[in-house]
């Protein structure tokens, strides 16, 4: 029997981690991601592995996301040497997203440290270093989509990526391995993308599957549709403009930063943008526009059409006044600007990174507005702001919400609730169904209208669990 154990993002969204044990393959995990929400030191001097990291003989990661991939070089810094398979766009993303996550943990720890000496503590010891980062992407091998690629030391499991549609390089997985005298398979939906959405294609449709492991971050509602979204983009751009307002986009460095980007540029094209200036606030989203205007051959193939025609090739030139903001002296004279300015900046969920220093200077002031344009986890900045927070805490200061906070749900990444459901439907092989990657309210919702419109069974395990299959 092969034995599944479910260690992260189950029940919850942040943190994917699952770890599989069979004959043929060994102990494999898919996907080492990291917890988001609190402070990262803490967080991070914290996280341990219920599980011996030298004992893994294989790690298959799902996409780039640092709630799918961040504790990776942990787990390499804590005795990991086997070999990580994910595909080539994730990882040209990966150097990019670790050695930013690992500079950002330096310099915290630094200052963490020094609090720690002013009060006579001991300081506290780095837990892994960019060294570890540098070992990480050497364990990766590159497996493009649609190849069936053998996995494991006995040579007989093997491993296909298919188009998850979610971000650059998002993979689905499919597992096939020899076990009790026949061949089972697993998937791993990783995060599932939209049917409609800009730069990335449709999910690819699994033909079968005995275990299946399928995302649900929306599992309760649908997003609003497209057209609409982009209507209430629109909208909110031109109140905010006439507000004498700024906005400010956290976002996602990898995904919805290029996706914001685009729409932005077909706006301007289209004669129907303000003239705002466009700031990106982000060494990291800059870098990660630079690898999708690498690869925009793998991207869906209209709109990067568009970009070839109309944008010179690169989504840096969609927008003539597009900056790139680079350095945290650059960062912070944009403090000085009164109106006019797209300030786009991650974090995506603000729990981090120059988004927070333009909320302490902006969020004050009601003639100013955050757009949100991702998924908000429960704990996170982003969540307490789309909650309606009155006044948060920022850099140990209170700071009253008087801007205005808007959401796009439909610029999210993530496949709705009837988009999980067609994709699920397609499976062939009656698998066994586990919903994870979702907060338990949203899972229970799918399950329930699963079970009551196709009479189709799910569990939604919780961490710790086990199952054999
Ligand atoms: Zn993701």
């Amino acid at each position: 029997m092969a034995e599944l154990q479910f260690l992260g993002a189950a029940q919850q969204v942040t943190g994917s981690c699952y770890l599989l044990e069979t004959e043929s393959l060994g102990r494999t995990l898919l996907d080492c991601g990291m917890h988001q929400g609190g402070d990262a030191v803490d967080r991070l001097q914290e996280e341990s592995f219920p599980f011996d990291p030298a004992s893994i003989d294989n790690l298959i990661l799902s996409h780039a996301h640092l709630d799918h991939s961040g504790l990776i070089p942990l787990l390499v810094s804590r005795g990991f040497s086997g070999t990580i398979y994910c595909t080539p766009g994730t990882l040209k993303l990966l150097p990019i997203m670790f050695n930013d996550a690992a500079g950002l943990y330096e310099r915290d720890l630094k200052h963490e440290n020094r609090r720690r000496q002013r009060k006579g503590q001991k300081p506290l010891k780095p837990i892994y270093t960019k060294k570890d980062v540098e070992t990480a992407i050497e364990l990766c091998r590159p497996v493009p989509y649609g190849k069936d690629w053998p996995v494991g030391k006995t040579g007989k499991a093997s491993l296909r990526f298919l188009d998850a549609g979610h971000i650059l390089g998002a993979a689905i997985t499919e597992l096939t391995f020899p076990e009790d005298g026949s061949d089972k398979k697993l998937v791993f939906s990783g995060d599932l993308g939209k049917k409609v959405a800009v730069l990335m294609n449709e999910p690819a449709t699994v033909a079968s599957a005995d275990l299946l492991l399928m995302e649900g971050t929306y599992g309760n509602r649908n997003h609003r549709s497209m057209p609409d979204t982009l209507q209430q983009f629109e909208d909110i751009l031109r109140e905010s403009w006439k507000r004498k307002g700024n906005i400010l986009i956290p976002s996602f460095a990898v995904g919805r930063t290029q996706e914001v980007l685009f729409h932005l540029g077909q706006l301007h094209h289209a004669g129907k943008l303000d003239p705002w200036q466009v700031y990106l606030d982000s060494p990291m989203a800059i870098a990660v526009t630079d690898v999708y205007d690498e690869c925009l051959h793998v991207l869906d193939r209209q709109d990067a059409a568009k970009i070839r025609e109309m944008h010179k090739g690169s989504l840096k030139n969609c927008l003539p006044n597009l900056e790139y903001v680079d350095t945290p002296e650059e960062s912070m004279a944009l403090n000085d600007i009164k109106h006019g300015a797209i300030i786009i900046a991650g974090s995506g969920m603000c729990t981090g990174g120059r988004i927070r220093h333009h909320l302490k200077e902006r969020v004050w002031n009601p003639k100013n507005t955050v757009m949100f344009v991702g998924f908000q986890a429960a704990g996170t900045l982003g969540r307490i702001l789309v909650d309606g927070a009155k006044d948060i805490r920022l850099f140990g200061e209170e700071v009253i919400v008087k801007a205005k906070i808007e959401t796009l749900n439909g610029f999210s990444a993530h496949a709705d609730q009837g988009e999980l459901v067609d994709w699920l439907l397609q499976v062939q092989g009656k698998p066994r169904v586990m919903l994870v990657h979702g907060e338990l309210s949203a899972l229970d919702i799918l399950s329930m209208k699963l079970w009551r419109e196709h009479r189709l069974a799910t569990e939604s395990p919780y961490i710790g669990q086990r199952i054999f299959f």
